[in-house]
């Protein structure tokens, strides 16, 4: 039982309140009121000490819930045989040993193994793979320990813990809460209902259901607006969430569309081949005079022959092996359908800071309204040198420098820790960036900063740009700070701070004008304002900030590009795709940016206020144009993606906050950041990227090309080779002649070409133009009319070398068997040269590189070899497949003839 226990809760409460052993046990935490004993305690402030949370962590043990049992290796291993195609096998194998052709159904029932444990172990591997890659992206829950408020791994939170949350934040573990602001809560992954419940701190009845317990906030649900505190008390199976997983289906591998349409296809054919067989048997058992046996092998080799069956498992590990490479590149598939999409992917929308720049903040100046004060020293250490003018600031500008530092550090949830000799920022890169200006000031000033509370805040919010707090601040009165975008708080300050410590109205023109160079130069550019608070103030609202605030500087920070950026941007114009910026920031600073980046020397730039006036209509024409859109807000991506879409264009579009998650699932390929996304919008998108990074977005981009080119290339590969078959088996029995190849050899040659050539395609890597052309049609079907022309030309030219080469092994006065066993080897040497052609669609075919190439094509052709060596010349195959061992000059005919069919493929 994982249930806290009033004991285990014992540190943050006081010896009154804890009961004895077992006390609380399956206590109803929703009834219980905050201001009991045990939640009202120092605890709300420090959290757990660390010791004690991993001493909790040992005895509950981690807050996972148990993954439900997926199928055992034996269930996996019988579930490859399910397939309508091992059935006729099975009947068949059935049938020859019925009639005392035991060899041949022992050789069916081989194969049919051999098929299966290949198909086994590739799955398995497959899977590992993909459950390797969803441990890359664990939550993480925000916790206070000793004091401090750290982000920990889900699992690691203890029951005792204190909870932070905020909009976006998926909840850890069930919990109680403690303070709660504007709190809504999604409780979908619990309930069922998609409308947000509004939570808070007053306690409910105890008989109240699970829907109705709003002072508790639940494990896997999300936090939809509004922050809050609470109390963990259940964790892992122990949680509602935990009680129920058992009943919550298991999460399905969706289907990709194109492996849809190739299971349609080879449900299709399969109707084909079963009206092909009903005719083939009656021409091969009345017309021809085959025994009911052969005439039943024989529809049994053309049911091999004709049905691709492999092709949907080979398209599945192909889509696999895009996986497991795309994670290695950083970007991570929460939905298999992506990778396709990302293949075919037009327009990249993408948010500027910490993707296309660093997010590594520095600030560099901060306007007074006075002067320009300049810092030296680069990441987020708190030392360096203040100048103003080039000199030391004057006694007047360090007094406007430190309210500066005051009102940035203290409206600030940031903190930067020094680790071994680096400064590392906890939090907000720019709210870092802040706290170590705090410092270069504070180390310059001459006084202190005074110390001071938090009594309440206003969160930063991308839609209204700014946040405030209201502090009790060390012989002062209670203040109120705010920071945000610079055009926001010029709309709201009346007055400026002047020298020394002196008000005065504001000068508005000043301030734009500073804006405006700090912008153009590319900085992020935020301003900051106080104002004095009534005493008896203990709550914060947008309405306290509407008059009497005053502007005290504004600040000039520089976030650079990043290099691998300015490649991908360059790739992504080569491969004909648009890359647009949507940002909250500035236009000015969004501009100079994006011409560093290489998106134009005088990129097309359009404001969310501007995107708003806009219809339906003009905005299509817009989007189209425009490379920048500045100050928008999560509204605007919505509209933007589906403007982008009404003009044919595959959009994938990033984000991080909760209200990016519509237009996260708007876009074909939404993208969420790995580490400074929501878990909302991690939870919407279908490809998470770990490292926040554009250039990761272009990689997976080209491993979905590749992905998609190989699967076009299993496609040409696999049909000619059952289309080349069957029309062996066909020609010879509708002009009457002898099969040149019996049916257990055609299976032979499957399972041969099936699991050491077609398989290889899968792991083809990207061929070098592939960025280098526009983006494939979202319409485009995998089945062009080049690949049916394909499949046609090359099924024709394999029919007319196999039976060529059958003709004249029997004009050399050889037997049936060697005939037969010349034409199996041709067969099958005619698709290992025609797999070289396959490998390239858009390239020269055979040259050094694609010989060399791919390790699994050389493995694979090495495997082929050895099974042709082995069926020719081993006594055992000989007897079991009706071959016999062929000259040296008769090899050379096969390899001669495969080679010239090859050139005519190519
Ligand atoms: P992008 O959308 O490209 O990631 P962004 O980070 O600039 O860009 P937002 O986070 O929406 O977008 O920020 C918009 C503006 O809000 C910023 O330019 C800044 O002026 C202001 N701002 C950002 N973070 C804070 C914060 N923590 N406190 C106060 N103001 C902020």
């Amino acid at each position: 039982m994982r249930k806290v226990s009033l004991l285990d809760v014992a540190p943050i409460a006081p010896a009154d309140a804890r009961g004895g052993p077992g006390a609380g046990v399956g206590r109803d935490w929703h009834a219980v009121p905050t201001d009991h004993a045990l939640l009202d305690l120092q605890s709300a402030t420090t959290g757990l000490s660390e010791r004690e949370a991993e001493a909790r962590l040992g005895r509950y043990g981690p807050n996972r819930i148990p993954e439900p049992q997926g199928p055992g290796p034996l269930r996996r291993f019988l579930q490859q045989f399910q397939n309508v195609l091992i059935y006729v096998l099975l009947a068949a194998a059935a049938a020859a040993a019925l009639m005392q052709h035991v060899k041949d159904a022992l050789v069916i029932l081989a194969v049919i193994l051999v098929n299966a444990v290949a198909g086994f172990i590739q799955e398995g591997r497959a899977e590992r793979a993909l459950a390797g890659i969803r441990h890359m992206i664990d939550p993480h829950a925000s916790v206070l320990r000793d004091g401090l408020r750290v982000t920990i791994p889900a699992d690691q939170v203890v029951p005792g813990d204190i909870v932070v949350l905020e909009a976006g934040d998926r909840i850890p573990a069930d919990l109680r809460l403690i303070r709660a602001s504007n709190l809504c809560i999604e409780e979908a992954a619990l309930t069922g209902e998609a409308v947000a419940v509004e939570k808070g701190v007053e306690p409910v009845s105890a008989d109240a259901v699970l829907g109705d317990r709003t002072s508790m906030a639940f494990c896997g649900t999300l936090v939809a607006t509004g922050s809050a505190q609470a109390l963990v008390v259940a964790t892992g199976a122990s949680t509602e969430l935990g009680r129920i997983s058992g009943l919550v289906a298991q999460v399905k591998r969706l289907p990709t569309p194109l492996v849809r349409q190739m299971d349609h296809f080879a449900r299709q054919l399969t109707l084909v081949v079963a009206a092909l067989a009903a005719v083939t048997f009656v021409v091969a058992y009345w017309l021809r005079d085959y025994s009911a046996v052969d005439s039943f092998m024989i529809i049994v080799g053309l049911a091999v022959a004709m049905i691709p069956e492999g092709l949907p498992a080979v398209m599945t590990i192909a889509l696999s092996i895009g996986v497991t490479r795309m994670a290695a590149r950083k970007a991570v598939i929460r939905q298999m359908p992506a990778v396709e999409t990302l293949g075919s992917v037009s327009v990249i929308c993408s948010d500027k800071t910490g993707t296309l720049t660093r997010n590594e903040m520095t600030v560099t100046s901060i306007v007074l309204s006075t002067g320009v004060a300049k810092f030296d020293g680069g990441g987020y250490a708190p030392v360096g040198d203040v100048t103003i003018d080039g000199s030391e600031p004057a006694a007047s500008a360090r007094v406007m420098l430190a309210r500066s530092a005051m009102a940035a550090s203290l409206c600030n949830d940031a903190r930067i820790e020094l680790e071994g000799d680096r400064w590392i920022p906890h939090g907000d890169p720019m709210e870092a960036a802040l706290i170590a200006l705090a410092g270069k000031i504070g180390a310059q000033s001459l006084e202190p900063l005074p110390s001071a509370s938090r009594l309440a805040e206003i969160p930063f919010d991308s839609r209204h740009r700014y946040m405030a707090t209201l502090n009790d601040v060390e012989g002062e009165a209670r203040t109120i700070f705010v920071k945000g975008a610079p055009e926001r708080l010029l709309a709201l300050c009346t007055r400026q701070l002047g020298s020394g410590m002196d008000e005065g109205p504001l000068d508005r023109g000043y301030w734009v004008k500073a804006v405006d160079d700090l912008a153009h130069g590319g900085h992020r550019v935020l301003a900051l304002a106080a104002k004095a608070a009534n005493v008896d103030t203990t709550a914060l609202s947008l309405s306290d900030l509407e008059d009497g605030l005053v502007l005290l500087a504004v600040v000039g920070i520089i976030d650079p590009p990043r290099e691998e950026a300015r490649a991908a941007v360059l790739e992504c114009r080569q491969a004909g795709i648009a890359v647009k910026m949507i940002t909250g920031d500035h236009a000015a600073t969004a501009v100079s940016i994006a011409r560093q980046l290489g998106l134009g020397e005088d990129p097309k730039v359009v404001s969310g206020a501007e995107l708003a006036k806009l219809s339906d209509v003009d905005l299509v024409r817009v989007a189209q144009e425009t490379v920048v859109f500045a100050r928008t807000s999560p509204s605007d991506k919505l509209r933007l993606v589906q403007a982008l879409q009404s003009l044919g264009h595959v959009v994938a579009m990033t984000g991080d906050g909760v209200n990016d998650a519509p237009a996260l699932k708007q876009a074909d390929v939404g993208v969420a950041m790995g580490r400074k996304g929501t878990e909302a919008a991690k939870a919407a998108a279908q490809m998470v990227l770990v490292d926040d990074n554009f250039a990761s977005i272009v990689a997976a981009v080209r491993e979905g090309r590749t992905v998609y080119d190989n699967l076009k290339k299993v496609v040409a590969m696999v049909l000619p080779t059952n289309g080349g078959e069957t029309g062996a088996l066909l020609v010879a029995l509708v002009f009457g002649f002898t099969l040149p190849i019996t049916p257990i050899q055609v299976l032979w040659v499957n399972m041969v070409t099936g699991v050491a050539l077609e398989l290889t395609l899968a792991f083809e890597r990207t061929e070098p133009g592939a960025m280098q052309r526009p983006p494939r049609p979202r319409t485009e079907p995998l089945l062009t009319g080049q690949i049916w022309w394909q499949v046609f030309y090359v099924s024709a030219i394999f029919v007319a070398g196999t039976t060529g080469v059958f003709f004249w092994a029997l004009g050399q006065g050889g037997s049936l068997e060697h005939a037969r066993t010349v034409v199996v080897n041709t067969l099958v040497v005619m698709q290992v040269f025609y797999l070289f052609s396959a490998r390239y669609i858009h390239g020269a075919s055979i040259t050094w590189q694609g010989l060399l190439g791919t390790p699994a094509v050389l493995i694979g052709v090495a495997a082929v070899v050895l099974g042709q060596l082995a069926l020719t010349y081993l006594p055992w195959f000989n007897s079991a497949f009706g071959t016999q061992p062929l000259t040296l000059g008769e090899g050379a005919v096969v390899v001669g003839v495969s080679a010239v069919s090859a050139n005519e493929t190519d």
